[in-house]
């Protein structure tokens, strides 16, 4: 059946479709296969504080490790995993593997640290996501305070009602909400308002050249003071650069989190620069 989706997508038959079709199939077949196979890792990117310059969140980033195609990107399977409805169990896996995961750091000694997840419009849209979360906390044990979920702002605005009672519910849960990509979707600022969100992320195409460009500075400092104005954290993606990374502490960002301190690292890497940059604390 979920192969139908795939499928309604190509309306018209031509040879280069059928061959675009039968790509996608097999795509979709090996991926249906790949968390059986265990095909699918988490690597964690570490979000360091503007003030303290300590680590206090990772984000857990999806990897596809392929048998003939190596590491696959997310950017070229989600869409794919969105349209055949693989995305519901992977994206349990991921939060269950997240939660267990932050648990773990935590019990070697890091405390405090988040763990950010991502959803998606998919995802977010379920009946049971409060459920699947309470259980994917209560199995790993970790506090529901330590765990963020990342939603879009264009997740969040297909239907804002209910939106706004399922992040009620998560909230009532302990756990922090974020709003990823901020700037790239639908922004409707009557809906913001009334989000129970924690944080906006400054998407990277506002941050790459910030140091450089008038006009993106002028964005990152109105989300930052909308950010403030409304109560909430502001972390900046995709920084890059020390030029980059004082932009934002000058104009007030709370965190960071890119290639300037870290690539997304596998878990084992993950462990050591956490044990290394909490040693002192
Ligand atoms: P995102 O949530 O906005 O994640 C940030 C992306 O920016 C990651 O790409 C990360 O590797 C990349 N990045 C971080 N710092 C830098 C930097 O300094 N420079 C540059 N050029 N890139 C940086 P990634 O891992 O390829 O993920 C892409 C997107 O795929 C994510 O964007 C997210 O929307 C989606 N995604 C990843 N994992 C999951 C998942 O478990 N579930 C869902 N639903 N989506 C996921
Ligand atoms: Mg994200
Ligand atoms: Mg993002
Ligand atoms: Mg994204």
């Amino acid at each position: 059946r979920a192969m139908d989706n795939v499928l309604e997508r190509f309306q018209f038959y031509t040879p280069s479709l059928n061959s675009q079709v039968s790509h996608r199939l097999q795509m979709a077949s090996q991926l249906r296969q790949a968390v059986q196979k265990h095909e699918l890792i988490l690597h964690y990117q570490p979000q360091v504080s503007l003030d303290s310059g300590k680590i206090v969140g990772v984000e857990a980033l999806l990897r596809w490790q392929h048998p003939e195609k190596g590491m696959v990107s997310p950017l070229q399977f989600i869409p794919l995993a969105e349209e055949t409805g693989l995305i519901v169990p992977i994206g349990e896996w991921v939060l269950r593997t997240a939660c267990e995961q932050g648990k773990r750091w935590h019990d070697m000694g890091v405390h405090g640290l988040t763990m950010a997840v991502n959803l998606s419009a998919k995802q977010f849209a379920l009946n049971n996501l409060a459920t699947v979360v309470r259980h994917a906390l209560d199995d790993s044990g970790l506090d529901s305070h330590c765990l963020e979920l990342e939603l879009t702002e264009s997740a969040s605005m297909e239907t804002p009602e209910k939106s706004i009672e399922v992040m009620q519910l998560l909230k009532s849960m302990g756990v922090r909400l974020s709003i990823d990509d901020f700037g790239t979707g639908y922004s409707n600022l009557n809906y913001l308002k009334r989000f129970p969100v924690d944080q906006l992320k400054i998407d990277r195409s506002f941050v790459q050249d910030v140091t450089s460009d008038a006009d993106d500075l002028a964005i990152a400092r109105a989300v930052i003071a909308l950010a403030r104005s409304l109560h909430l954290e502001v972390l900046a993606e995709g920084v890059e650069t020390l030029g980059q990374y004082n932009v934002m502490k000058e104009n007030g960002c709370d965190k960071v989190q890119g290639y300037y301190f870290s690539k997304p690292l596998a878990v084992d890497d993950c462990t050591r620069f956490l044990l290394e940059h909490t040693k002192a604390s």
